[in-house]
């Protein structure tokens, strides 16, 4: 097999709109530049589409839908399954791809890379299980029978953060359900998108079921498809503020509408809780994706009995990490995204600091080329610092403390956010309190990672609604007929 090198897997992917079972270049001719957030300089130039092209998209998706809502479930289903299989056997090529345009270290593209795959694969064998209900009616006489049909033409938005996992997610159970799409990736990450666009037209998705969109004007190619009467669905994954702007949007034709937001995850470390498999689970949940992710855990709260052993673990730890750029071996964590990016992080760490917190590691900028930061861990950190209300999308992890498990749960939930909460403890009653009493989408328990193709992923309050994965993951593109049969 010929070495995967940045010149080989930058010359193979696509930069073009696959539009229609076509690949062309963006009605303008424009192009727009995707950077290496390790040293700024210039990957590629992708296409930069245009309110028409993005017209054009969903004419695309939308001639396609009849079609692909009557193709047999098994035939959508073994489309995934290949396109999993394809997805795997290249993990390196879109590994590296991955890392040059988005950052992370080459083993956590990986991981992304398996992750990922795994939305294919399991909602390859969902789109077998698709099924209704037949009842008598309660008061006799008629049978009440529901179908399941695919919602129709669906608008997705991803983020940059997981440039692969965030597509297939989504594309996963739209393939399964009989959904068709226009897909529209951020403009810093594109490419790893265009490739698994690649690889599923590979593996056999009719032309005009998944169509993407790249483009440097998101809000002024989006807005038009939201408001097109003829797309039934919109999917968006980002930031809360973006997300509360297209709800708005989707409103005018009551679209299906499903949105995965931000976060401010709760880390709550109980003074009964394995001390050595808590930090263990800090770092995962903080340092995944160099704390780039909605489900990074943004506040450690930890009892005020062992809070001095935890954080100072911790630092010892997180201060031990090699930065760096992503492809070079023995790197741990890589650039931040954009400049503006790693200021706002600065900024979160100047004000924790100006309000009293310690700074036990990092708190700086590393000098040099790319956006990177050290490592930090604030003790201390009061109530009212920007760290703990804000999410923080970086390598801080603030320190702060509870007295019993009423104040947990109470500092806990005093957010707007509901994505996730971690929790260690080793008392198991406790572990169905809290989880009852935590008032997110998702909780962790003594695990520091909770994202899994096979389970229900999503939030409440501001971190949105809908979920992704697990038997829930197809019913967002599913919607329910119930006819009243009368034998
Ligand atoms: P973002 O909201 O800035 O961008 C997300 C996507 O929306 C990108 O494709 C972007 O180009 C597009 N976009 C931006 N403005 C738009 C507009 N006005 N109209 C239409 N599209 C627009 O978010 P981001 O910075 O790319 O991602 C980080 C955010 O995503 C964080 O808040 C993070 O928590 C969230 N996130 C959530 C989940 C989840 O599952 N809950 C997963 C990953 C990331």
């Amino acid at each position: 097999m010929a070495a995967v090198t940045q010149k080989s897997v930058l010359s193979s992917v696509p930069t073009q709109l696959l539009i229609g079972g076509e690949w062309r270049d963006s009605l303008s001719a424009t192009t727009f530049p995707v950077h290496d957030p390790a040293t700024g300089s210039v990957l590629v130039e992708v296409a930069d589409a245009t309110i028409a092209d993005g017209t054009a998209a969903l004419d695309a998706a939308v001639a396609a839908q009849a079609d692909w809502a009557t193709t047999a479930p098994r035939e959508r289903g073994e489309i995934l399954r290949c396109a999993f299989e394809l997805l795997t056997a290249r993990t390196e090529e879109l590994a590296l791809l991955m890392t040059l345009e988005m950052g992370k270290p080459l083993a956590e593209s990986r991981g992304e890379v398996t992750y990922g795959a795994e939305f294919l694969r399991w909602f390859s064998e969902e789109a077998v299980r698709i099924h209704g209900r037949y009842a008598v009616n309660p008061a006799g006489g008629s049978r009440l029978l529901t179908l399941q049909k695919p919602v129709g033409p669906t608008f997705m938005v991803t983020p940059w953060n997981f440039p692969l996992a965030m597509g297939t997610r989504k594309i996963g159970p739209a393939v399964a359900a009989g959904c068709t799409m226009v897909v529209k990736p951020a403009g810093e990450t594109p490419l790893s998108m265009l490739a698994l666009a690649a690889v599923l037209e590979e593996a056999g998705l009719p032309p005009g079921v998944l169509n993407v969109i790249t483009t440097s004007s998101s809000a002024e190619v989006s807005e038009p498809i939201i408001r097109d009467p003829r797309l039934r669905k919109l999917t968006f994954t980002g930031s809360t503020s973006v997300g509360r702007r297209l709800v708005e949007q989707s409103a005018e034709q009551l679209l299906r509408v499903s949105m995965e937001l931000g976060g401010n995850a709760p880390f709550l470390v109980f003074e009964d809780a394995d001390l050595d498999a808590a930090v263990d689970g800090a770092m995962l949940a903080k340092m995944r994706n160099i704390g780039e992710a909605c489900t990074s855990a943004n506040r450690f709260l930890v009892h005020e009995s062992v809070v001095d052993d935890f954080a100072a673990a911790l630092a010892r730890r997180m201060g031990a990490l090699t930065v760096g750029k992503g492809t070079k071996a023995g790197v741990e964590v890589g650039p931040l995204i954009t400049e503006t990016a790693r200021d706002g992080v600065d900024e979160l760490v100047r004000d924790a600091v100006e309000r009293g917190a310690t700074v036990l590691t990092g708190g700086v900028k590393v000098a040099g080329r790319g956006h990177f930061y050290a490592p930090t861990v604030l003790a201390d950190v009061p109530a009212g610092a920007r760290v703990l209300t804000e999410e923080i999308f970086g390598p801080v992890a603030p320190v702060t403390t509870f007295t019993d498990e009423a104040d947990a749960v109470r500092q806990a939930n005093a957010t707007e956010y509901g994505l996730v909460a971690y929790a260690y403890t080793r008392d198991h009653a406790r572990v169905l309190r809290i989880s009852e009493a935590l008032d997110f989408g998702m909780v962790g328990i003594n695990t520091g990672i909770v994202s899994n193709a096979a389970a229900p992923f999503g939030g409440v309050k501001h971190s949105g609604f809908g979920r992704e994965g697990g038997f829930e993951g197809i019913h967002e593109y599913l919607e329910t007929t119930y006819v009243s049969l009368n034998p």
